[in-house]
């Protein structure tokens, strides 16, 4: 196969197709609500360029991305949908391009209001945006008091229609954690303070992935799910529900045979005893296979679990194959390092973080394979 001596690292394979049924998936579990796309950060790292038009044919009404670059970057992908952007504006010339694409801002404070509505009287057509506002993240979004005064002097938004406003979940992957209940609270009691504002075209949004879980409760008008698409478990220590999206292989570049002693790898952290084999798959830190996975993480190579032992290095891992048989194991041979029984958030778990992490760091060195009817072909 011509090039494929450029990828002999690793291949992931991504399948648009799984993400498209998860969609589907949570757009019916949010029953009458709207169910959006986040696609920000690339797609969660999977890239939004084949992502995007897999979701769109799939039928996803509004996208969020968190920058205008990111929204731009997507908005020939998109269609008819609407692109929503997180960080909203934060100058006149973000009022500026937002207006000029048909972006909907999420205005996040006074300042981005006051920076919104100034670019509609500057063009004098109302300028649709999205509200953002703060139940409990202390992060991007409306203070309470910030919401009240806006709902006290609606003139403040003038010529801007509100069509959705939202906030975020802190804890939606917890469903006990009363947190939820609480902004649960907070977003009614801004929804009747806010009421001057909007009218039957404003979407309210509560739900993240998890809050989808939460039940209808939390569903609204829009449902805002990200990491579920991309196939993480919004449910941590439960079955996950989701398609899996995303398989990571490596190859084995070479197999030692260790008969004494031996240390393995950087900072020789790592002692085999002997007898042993350890293989070198090409895979390391700078493709985002966390060096906190060292001596922890662990890789499959058939039915086998085969663990990583020493450090991770910039473009190397080193397994212990001893219990693989030889003729399975050779230099060649495909590992699989996410994927199936040991998904990503499996690893997240082995490397001290959580699945998002494991997405959004993935390298730009893997041979990227996109399959599923979505991806039209499986060239990379
Ligand atoms: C990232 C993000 C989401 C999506 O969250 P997931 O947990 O990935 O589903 C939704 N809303 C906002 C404001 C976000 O920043």
């Amino acid at each position: 196969m011509p090039g494929t001596h450029a990828h002999a690292g690793a291949t992931l394979t991504i399948d648009l197709d799984a993400i498209a049924a998860n969609w589907r998936q949570l757009d019916g579990r949010a029953g009458e609500a709207m169910c959006a796309a986040v696609v920000k950060a690339d797609a969660y790292g999977l890239g939004a360029a084949r992502v995007v038009p897999a979701l769109a044919a799939a039928g996803c009404p509004t996208f969020f991305t968190a920058t205008i670059h990111e929204a731009l970057a997507i908005q020939p992908l998109v269609g008819d949908a609407d692109i929503g952007v997180f960080f909203g504006v934060n100058s006149a010339s973000d009022a500026a391009a937002c207006a000029a694409h048909g972006l909907l801002p999420v205005l996040n404070h006074l300042g981005q209001v006051e920076a919104w509505s100034a670019q509609a009287r500057s063009t004098g057509t109302p300028q649709p945006a999205m509200l953002h506002v703060d139940t409990g993240m202390t992060r991007l979004g409306m203070p309470a008091d910030e919401a009240r005064t806006l709902a006290r002097e609606p003139a403040r938004l003038a010529g801007c229609p509100l069509a959705a406003v939202l906030s975020h979940l802190a804890c939606a992957e917890e469903a006990g954690n009363p947190m939820n209940r609480d902004q649960l609270a907070r977003f009614r009691d801004l929804r009747d303070a806010l009421s001057p504002l909007t009218g039957a075209g404003t979407h309210w949004s509560l739900a993240n992935s998890s809050g989808v879980f939460l039940g209808p409760d939390y569903h609204f008008g829009m449902v805002r799910p990200g990491a579920a698409l991309y196939g993480l478990n919004p449910q941590p220590g439960t079955p996950n529900p989701m398609a899996e999206v995303i398989r990571l292989q490596g190859k084995i570049l070479q197999v030692q045979h260790v008969d004494s002693p031996q240390t393995v790898g950087y900072g020789a952290a790592h002692v085999v005893t002997g007898p042993a084999r350890v293989a070198t798959v090409g895979v390391g830190y700078a493709d985002g296979y966390l060096r906190s996975g060292s001596g922890r993480a662990s890789a499959r190579l058939g039915e086998f679990t085969v663990p990583v032992i020493g450090r991770v290095s910039m473009d190397l891992i080193t397994l212990d194959i001893s219990a693989v048989p030889e003729h399975a194991s050779q230099p060649g041979a495909c590992v699989d390092l996410i994927g199936g029984a040991y998904s990503a958030d499996a690893l997240a778990v082995d490397t001290g973080t959580i699945g998002y992490e494991i997405l959004t760091s993935l390298g730009r060195r893997y041979r990227r394979r996109y399959v599923g009817d979505a991806a039209g072909s499986t060239a990379s």
